[in-house]
Formats: C-alpha cells, structure tokens, sequence
C-alpha cells in the first residue's frame, strides 16, 4: 500500500509516493523562487497559480515513476494548512478530486505535523528519532519550538514574537544588497567575514522560556548601515554585517533551543527543520546545544528540512494507521495551529 503526498502551501510545488513501511517511491519538487524573486518575496496569487499550472502534472508524474496508477493508492495526503490559502485550496482540491474519483481516504495534512514527523521517517535520519523529541522549525514563515510527543500530540513550547529567522536572514541579506532570498547568499558572504567587529544585539538570550524576536536584530543592521561613511557598505563591511547577523541568530536560536529542551525532560533528541537548517553556522551553534544536554543533534537531509511532498505522504500514513482521515469537506485552513489536530489515543 501507497500514499501520494501532495504540498502547496507556500512556494513549493511538490508530489510524492511513499510506501506503507517510509520508502519513497518517486519524488518531485519544483520551487518557484524564479516567479517570486522579481518581487522580492512570496506573491500569493503568483503562487496559487503556478500550483494549479504545475500540481497535477506532478502527481501524476510521481504515480507513473512509483509505476502504480491512482487506484493502487491505500490514501491521498494533501497539506490544508497552516499557508497561504490559495495554494492550500489548489492541492487539498486536487487531492480530494482524486480520492472522489478511485475512492481513496482522505488525508488533510497539518503542514506543521508534517515537518514535525519527518525525522520519524525509517532510514533516512540514522537512528530515527524517538518520541518525545523537541522540533525547532526555522524557516522562512516559522520559527518556533514544539514537543513532539506522539503522533497527533504537539505542544508548542514557544515561538517568535515578530519575525521568522528565515524572514529576518532576508531581510538582513536584502540590506546587503542580496537578492531574494537572501538567506544562502549572506552566508556565503559571511564566511569571509568578521563577526566580531560589529556589536549586533542577541534578542531574548538568556530569558527564561523559548520565544525568539528577531525584528531588533534586523533594525541593528539597518542601522549600522546607514551610520556607514555614506550610507554605503563597502565589500568588507557587507562581509562583517553578514558574519555579525549570522553569529547573532546562530546563538539565539541555540540559546532558545538550549532552554526548549530544559521545558522537555525525556526529550530523545534536537530535531530540526525548515530551510535556515541549511546554514552551517547554525547547526553547529545547535549541535553545541543538544550536547550540552547530553542529546544529538538531529538534520534530515536538507531536501527533507525544507517544503516538499514525502513528509506530507509520511505524516499521510501515520494517520492512515490510526484511522484518522479527512472528509472531503475539509476545508483547507491558513492558521491551524499543531494544537487543534485531532489527536492520538496514546
Ligand atoms: P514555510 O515557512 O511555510 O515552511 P518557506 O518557503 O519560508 O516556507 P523554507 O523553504 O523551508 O521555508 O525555507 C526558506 C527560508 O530558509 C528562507 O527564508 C531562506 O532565506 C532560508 N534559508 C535557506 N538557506 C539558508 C542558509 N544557508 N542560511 C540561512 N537561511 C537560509
Ligand atoms: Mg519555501
Ligand atoms: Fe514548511
């Protein structure tokens, strides 16, 4: 038995099949930074469009590479939220309009469970993860910690008061003069930099609890900016600037984490996701973190961090096992926090 996943909450387009035991059959994601980064960042509408343009080719692309067709399906898992809700309504659509047609359950996937339980995938994270573990989702539209109990079982320990870190790394980058987003080329920029030589604020560090701000540190730049000889930053001091903003985040999100795992005593392991899981500097200050509480530091692979399809078809599947499926009246929904799932009997 098989499901097909399908992810359109944000700016990836993607599909995938997993079978029942995790492995992944086919997989494809197309992202749309080409359509969006005329505009410096997600146009909804550009969005919902280039979902329905490309959705449907990808699924049953992916159905044909599993070499299976629609009716082989054991389920259909499509994300209904939390995202922007054109694009929600495109794949949540398409994924009912299949289940109607080869009669198939209905899956309506927490975007935020599906990052959540992709470290639960076999064989792909070695060792696995084990329940409880504590999540720490930093992306472009997230940042926050979550205990991860069971499936269905979420409690989020603590979240960002302003901006997302992935959100503030494009700003930052955008003050640098970097293109859209901004997140990959600041810290390329970083690395021939000084961290040092600017005193950029670490807001919240050290506070009791596990809330992130990060809209202080992203004015601190724009201000060390315009007190620059004419406002203009040289090579060197954009270097400097990147390397400092880096350093800054780095550290806040391990002193978060570091804190989140003190409010989760059993805890199995730091799991992370989302896209800024990518920056290098960041998953060292975490490591650090995680051992410092004896833990390891757990990093699906990056093409599983970031938005795509087999951690909908997995989370899909989880629910499948526990008779936890959608009607097709399920309405996709653009806030639905991991606390108002329909949870497991444990
Ligand atoms: P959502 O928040 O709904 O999951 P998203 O598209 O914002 O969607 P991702 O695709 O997971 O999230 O991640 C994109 C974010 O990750 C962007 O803000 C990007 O700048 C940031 N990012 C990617 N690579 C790096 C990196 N090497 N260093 C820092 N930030 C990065
Ligand atoms: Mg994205
Ligand atoms: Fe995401």
């Amino acid at each position: 038995a098989a499901v097909l996943g399908l992810e359109s909450s944000c700016d990836e387009t993607a599909a995938a099949v997993l079978r029942a035991d995790g492995t992944i059959l086919a997989e494809a994601v197309l992202s749309q930074l080409r359509e969006h980064s005329l505009y410096g960042g997600v146009v909804p509408e550009i969005a919902a469009r280039a979902h329905l343009e490309h959705l449907p080719r990808l699924a049953a692309q992916v159905i044909a590479e599993a070499g299976l067709g629609f009716a082989d399906l054991a389920g259909i898992a499509a994300t209904s939220g939390p995202g922007l809700i054109g694009g929600l309504i495109v794949g949540a659509s398409l994924g009912k309009g299949i289940a109607l047609a080869h009669r198939l359950p209905f899956v309506a996937v927490n975007h935020l469970e599906a990052h959540a339980l992709t470290a639960t995938l076999p064989g792909l994270v070695p060792g696995g993860a084990r329940f409880p573990y504590l999540l720490l989702l930093i992306s472009g539209g997230h940042c926050q910690c979550v205990a991860v109990e069971a499936v269905g079982r979420y409690r989020r320990l603590g979240t960002t008061l302003d901006d997302a870190v992935g959100e503030a790394f494009d700003k930052a980058a955008k003050l640098l003069g970097l293109p859209w987003p901004g997140g990959p080329a600041l810290e390329r920029l970083a690395a021939a930099g000084d961290a040092a030589r600017f005193a950029l604020p670490r807001p919240l560090l050290g506070r009791p609890g596990c809330d992130f701000s990060f809209s202080g540190l992203k004015t601190a730049v724009a201000n060390a900016v315009a007190r620059l000889p004419g406002g203009a930053p040289t090579e060197t001091d954009k270097a400097d600037l990147a390397a400092g903003f880096q350093a800054a985040a780095a550290a806040v999100l391990a002193d978060r984490a570091g804190h989140a795992l003190a409010m989760l005593p059993g805890a199995t392991a730091l799991v992370v996701a989302g896209g800024v899981a990518a920056n290098a500097a960041v998953r060292h200050a975490l490591g650090a973190a995680a051992a410092r509480h004896g833990l390891p530091l757990v990093a699906p692979p990056l093409r599983l961090c970031t938005d795509n399809a087999v951690m909908v078809a997995w989370a899909g599947l989880e629910r499948l096992r526990l008779g936890l499926t959608d009607a097709l009246g399920h309405a996709p929904r653009p806030r639905w926090p991991l606390e108002e799932l329909p949870g497991a009997a444990i």
